[in-house]
């Protein structure tokens, strides 16, 4: 029979399996058993619907046995079987969830091995990492024949027909040899399988059996001993949310949750409820520590498990999480639900919505606490996630903003650290009635904005925005603790005195024509031109009329499907009445005009690129300054 290759991704996974140095190679045993429990999962939903499969719960089993002489592993089930396609099909090409990032990565080397051993629970193959040779016999509930699947590694694998007499699956493991570096003759040790089982394995739903020998005393007798052999559980089998929480440990529920979850961290937090009374359930749910590499992408599917009295009955249950904890991973356990229930049935049910409902105030008021008592982890958290609870804001026209608004933290110009609105609003001066903030790309970059200076100036504090989606979340928010919003680029910025407002009002209207002028000399890119008394040092900068701000225009701007539908802010340009240019603008009014066009298209380009913008034209810039220098 002659060998098949690989598929090329699959073979150099294979490779790095092979060669990898990857330190924790024990997980291999917890895939496997993770596979076969998947199987005997999948052939208990067909029992569900299928009477020919008329199999006992109490009949499925994991077996391993180890045969030293002849160094070989082997695990059992009786779970669905593969069938000859399926062994090609899935044994010859590794799982797609790894694939995606496994392209990213595969120029480099070990260091990214250990990421995708690690993040994508690449199954099966990991059990190269301890064999040199892998046999997998299987069979499908029903079918008569069998087949065999077998490969010594990355030169491919052979499937051949074979006679496995009952249904299910046979893995056999050849281990390597021991190295120097490296005893692969531990995995052929009883004491390290029933360890490796009671670490990563223990709440597996079906017995995970061994043969193993015992010395007890004898029957009628007090000293003497005899060798017996038996059959014996490894696993507890009970979930590990079902445990006593007592008994479980913070590195139990990490284990339990990098395992189901294919995540190589720890969990930044590890929620556990059980609510009794109208609606029962227990709910294990995990916040990441970092985003998933597809997090922010479509392809991301937000859900939790969802049990019923121990039985998985879904996988990724949507409706029990909201689109702002998408984030959240983890599972719900509920007897109320029935076992049977289908996906369309499930979005009506009352039970699962008060479910949700119940999760969704538990998950913000775990953040909230972790806000409070250990503020580091939860701008870890913020840093990952913070993005999409602004998202959440903003969605659905504002209507989460109360379950949200007290979890935003920005970045502010006191000490440029993450500020919550209540610590703003409780910094805020009496006389002080408004929220500040201001956009741009970086934090550095917003501090050099005029505008932002000359609030700083007169002893505001001002949120420094950095996202896309900031602006927008605080547009819909509107306002936080009765204090409103606002933008300092924005023409409502509103701090002079009525004695102030008025010599400027004034200088305005008598310089009516010189803006006019100057307007027309820069063409589109202004709707106004007028004086302020705002800015301190610097001579111009841009300000917005209207709802949709500098920063909102980059951003509606850059959207898919914008070009042919650009949003266009309404921006003023402001001179700064208090600097000398303002005398010299009028008096060139009066003799020079073919300047003062010059000095306008300077001026606003200027202004543009303080405000962060980029100029259109900056050759002509560049000779109008330059003609100026000769
Ligand atoms: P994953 O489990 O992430 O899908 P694996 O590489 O571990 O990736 O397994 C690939 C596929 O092979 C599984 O999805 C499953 O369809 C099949 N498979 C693996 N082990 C078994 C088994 N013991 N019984 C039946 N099918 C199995």
């Amino acid at each position: 029979m002659a060998k098949k290759q690989f598929k090329t991704e699959s073979k150099k996974l294979l490779d790095m399996m092979i060669n990898s140095i990857y330190t924790h190679k024990e997980i291999f045993l917890r895939e496997l058993i993770s596979n076969a429990s998947d199987a005997i999962d999948k052939l208990y939903f067909r029992s569900l619907t299928d009477d020919s499969v008329n199999v006992k719960s109490d009949e499925y089993e994991i077996r391993i046995s180890i045969d030293k002489q002849a160094r070989t592993l082997t695990l059992t089930d009786n779970g669905i079987g593969m069938t000859k396609e399926e062994l090609e099909n899935n044994l010859g090409t590794i799982a797609k969830s790894g694939s995606y990032d496994f392209k990213n990565n595969s120029d480099n080397q070990d260091i990214e091995n250990i990421d995708i051993i690690g993040q994508f629970g690449v199954g099966f193959y990991s059990a190269f990492m301890v064999s040199d040779k892998i046999v997998v016999e299987s069979r499908v509930h029903g079918n008569n024949e069998s087949f065999c699947w077998t490969s010594t590694g990355a030169d491919g694998y052979t499937i051949t027909e074979c006679n496995k007499d009952t249904y299910g699956t046979k893995i056999i493991l050849h281990i390597k040899e021991d190295t120097d570096d490296e005893k692969f003759e531990i995995y052929l040790e009883e004491y390290k399988i029933r360890e490796l089982i009671k670490k990563y394995s223990d709440y597996i739903r079906y017995p995970i059996k061994m043969l193993v020998s015992k010395q007890e005393l004898k029957e009628g007798s007090e000293n003497e001993y005899e060798t017996i052999t038996a059959d014996e559980i490894l696993n507890s089998m009970i979930p590990l949310w079902k445990k006593n929480p007592s008994e479980v440990t913070d590195d139990d529920y990490a284990n339990f949750y990098r395992e189901k979850f294919y995540d190589f961290q720890a969990p930044i937090k590890t929620i556990r409820q059980k609510a009794e009374g109208t609606t029962e359930y227990t709910a294990l749910l995990f916040i990441p520590s970092h985003a998933p590499f597809d997090y922010y992408s479509r392809d991301y599917e937000k859900g939790l498990q969802l049990y019923s009295s121990g039985v998985m009955i879904m996988d990724k249950c949507k409706d029990l999480l909201p689109d702002y904890f998408s984030f959240v991973k983890g599972l719900v356990d509920s007897s109320d639900l029935s076992l049977n229930i289908s996906r369309e049935m499930l979005q009506h049910d009352r039970q699962l919505k008060a479910i949700a409902k119940a999760l969704e105030k538990k998950i913000s008021g775990e953040l909230e606490k972790m806000l409070k008592n250990d503020r580091d982890k939860y701008e870890e958290f913020y840093k990952a996630f913070g993005a999409q609870l602004k998202w959440g804001i903003y969605n659905d026209y504002g209507m989460h903003k109360d379950v949200l608004q007290n979890l935003l933290m920005f970045k502010s110009s006191k000490d440029k650290k993450l500020i919550t609105l209540k610590e703003y609003v409780e910094r805020m001066s009496d006389e002080q009635n408004k929220i500040y903030y201001a956009s741009g790309d970086t934090v550095d970059k917003i501090e050099l904005l005029p505008q932002v200076e000359s609030v700083i100036e007169r002893g505001y504090e001002v949120l420094y925005l950095t996202e896309d989606v900031d602006e927008f979340a605080l547009q819909m928010l509107r306002n936080y603790n009765e204090k409103e919003f606002l933008n300092v680029c924005t023409d409502s910025l509103d701090l002079d005195s009525d004695e102030e407002k008025e010599t400027l009002n004034e200088e305005n209207k008598k310089n009516e024509e010189l803006f006019s002028y100057i307007k027309d000399c820069i063409g589109d890119g202004v709707t106004k031109v007028r004086f302020t008394n705002k800015l301190q040092k610097h001579p111009v900068c841009l300000t917005t009329e209207g709802a949709v701000s500098m920063g909102m225009e980059k951003v509606l701007n850059k959207m898919p499907g914008a070009e042919d539908n650009k949003v266009k802010a309404e921006i003023v340009l402001e001179i700064n009445i208090n600097h000398p240019l303002a005398k010299r603008l009028t008096d060139l009014y009066e003799n020079d005009k073919e300047k003062l066009s010059d000095y306008s298209i300077i001026l606003y380009a200027q202004a543009r690129l303080i405000s962060g913008l980029s100029i259109d034209n900056p050759a002509e810039i560049s000779d109008l300054v330059c003609n100026m220098m000769l």
